[in-house]
């Protein structure tokens, strides 16, 4: 027997760091699991200020201690069942493109990169359903779909920029043309999720249906802190025969938002309804170069001539009743041809500004309160800093709309932590002040870590009802945790 050098002794974490680095290696293979402290980083970032700013300050963002890559959902499974054996936390990633910090990994274990996952299982060309791997992206799918006359009819910002089709869902996101084809919510028919136990479930391959509650729906918007989505079934569209575009101009704001509501309330359903504020607009004549600054509606209708022009004519007649002037449909395709533009490389806002997107969500009555109630806020309490407020209206539907709004800081404090204090202050002042008024926390960008903490305040004590689903279905707390305002992992000693 040779001497033991006890001070060489391996630690019990360094053990079991290696120790459940090969057997997720077992289960995946070595060449899809990485311990590399760059990968880690990038892993765990996502598009929020907060990941932004910490990366220009070179701090770093809460990393995991593994990156898995699965490449469908056994793989999957396998990687839950590792995970709830030793209390791990996993923490699922689409393209990283959430902007609530839904990435980070604040209490470490396994980043899942869920982008491998990208199979387009079937067309179903009679319902109009594709069904795909949760880790495809939106211009993927949308080029098979349109090789076929179809499209996903889902185009949100992030599109070229990597988003996922179960990031779509997981966050409940919204798209351009929401306002007619739906929020991925509405999109879609049934998921595949591996829960933190490794089973699987699989919801109904209908969303209307009478059996009962709608399991397809508590999966929607958990943002991984019930299961690991691996497939989704979703809504497809034929693409369009034609676009038809009308752009407005308003006295005020508040003009436009009553055009808006005639809009919706007599239930027309044009594809598109965005109405800048006049610092929007001037930012969109900026960005995509329309000729127009103040406040500005642009309208897209879309469908057979017939159908279009009908719409075009009532959407008029309602915009000019409430005040609204035309200018043609010039803006509205200029918008439409740029409209990816506002999010190209160089133009997104970056630290060292300081900004934070609310994308409130309200009914009609409260809308034009909401803004002004926000809009004061942000511009009074936060005067010495010089705080701006901007908004549009973009995603509109039967009973209210949400309002796209903004804060900027141009000079923040040079130090982190009084810049993060003053970004996490003007997200307190800016979500009091919208639900006071009557709003909702937030339409289509989720919660992540950053909106956690409001929970409570916009759920009362139906929050207290999502804690105990949420402990239920996953007792150690496991499933991203840190997010939706859920905390930590109940019995993890990772
Ligand atoms: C420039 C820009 C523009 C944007 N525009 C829009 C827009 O117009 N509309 C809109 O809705 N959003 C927009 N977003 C926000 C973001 O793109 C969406 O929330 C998108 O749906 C996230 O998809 P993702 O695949 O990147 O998800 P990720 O960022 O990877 O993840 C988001 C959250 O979902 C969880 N998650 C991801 N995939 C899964 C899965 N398969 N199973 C379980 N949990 C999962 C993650 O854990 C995380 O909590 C924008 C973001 C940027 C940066």
């Amino acid at each position: 027997m040779g001497n033991l050098d006890v001070g060489n002794r391996v630690s019990g974490s360094t053990f079991l760091q290696g120790h459940v680095q090969r057997e997720l290696e077992m289960a995946i293979g070595s060449k899809f699991v990485s311990l590399e402290p760059r990968e880690l980083q990038e892993q765990a970032s996502d598009w929020s200020w907060m990941s932004k700013y910490l990366q220009y300050k070179n701090l770093g963002v809460p990393a995991a201690d593994f990156i898995v890559r699965p490449a469908n959902t056994s793989e999957v499974q396998a990687i839950m069942r590792l995970a709830a054996d030793y209390k791990i936390p996993v923490v699922p990633r689409g393209g990283g493109t959430g902007t609530q910090g839904g990435t980070f990994a604040p209490y470490g274990g396994i980043a899942m990169d869920l982008t491998r996952l990208d199979e387009i299982i079937d067309i179903d060309e009679t319902s109009l359903v594709a069904t795909v791997g949760a880790g495809i992206d939106g211009p993927t799918l949308e080029s098979a779909l349109n090789a076929k006359g179809l499209t996903l009819s889902h185009y949100p910002g992030s599109y070229h920029l990597g988003a996922t089709i179960g990031g779509f869902v997981a966050a409940r996101g919204s798209g351009v043309v929401s306002t007619k084809y739906g929020k991925a919510e509405d999109q879609v028919l049934q998921v595949e999720v591996v829960m933190p136990s490794g089973e699987v479930v699989t919801t109904m391959p209908v969303p209307s249906h009478a059996a009962g509650s709608d399991l397809l729906q508590t999966f929607v918007g958990s943002e991984g802190t019930l299961g690991v989505i691996t497939q989704v079934a979703m809504r497809v569209d034929r693409i369009p025969e034609n676009y038809g575009f009308l752009s407005f101009s308003f006295p005020d704001i508040f003009a436009g938002i009553e055009a808006g509501r005639l809009i919706m309330t007599n239930r027309l359903r044009p594809s598109v309804i965005r109405l800048y504020d006049e610092a929007d607009s001037q930012k969109l004549k900026d960005w995509v170069g329309t000729p127009f600054t103040g406040t500005l509606m642009v309208v897209m209708c879309d469908g057979n001539q017939e159908l279009i022009d009908y719409e075009m004519r009532s959407i008029t007649k309602l915009v000019e009743s409430a005040g609204g002037t035309s200018l043609g449909p010039d803006v509205g395709r200029i918008w439409w041809e740029g409209k990816y533009e506002p999010y190209a490389k160089g133009k997104l806002p970056q630290p060292p500004l300081l900004y934070g997107t609310f994308d409130t969500v309200g009914r009609f009555e409260a809308l034009s309160r909401i803004y002004s109630a926000k809009k004061h806020a942000i511009e009074t309490e936060f005067a010495e800093y010089g705080a701006r407020y901007t908004a549009h209206l973009s995603h509109w539907y039967d009973w209210g709309a949400m309002i796209y709004d903004r804060f900027y800081v141009d000079n923040p404090p040079a130090d982190p932590e009084e810049a993060m204090a003053l970004h996490d202050r003007l997200w307190d002042v800016g979500v009091r002040a919208g639900i006071e008024a009557g709003g909702i926390l937030n339409d289509h960008h989720g919660v992540g870590m950053k909106l956690g903490r409001f929970m409570r305040l916009q759920h009362g004590t139906g929050f207290d009802l999502m804690k105990s689903l949420k402990e239920a279905w996953d007792p150690d707390g496991i499933m991203n945790p840190g997010k939706l305002g859920f905390g930590p992992p109940s019995n993890s000693q990772w």
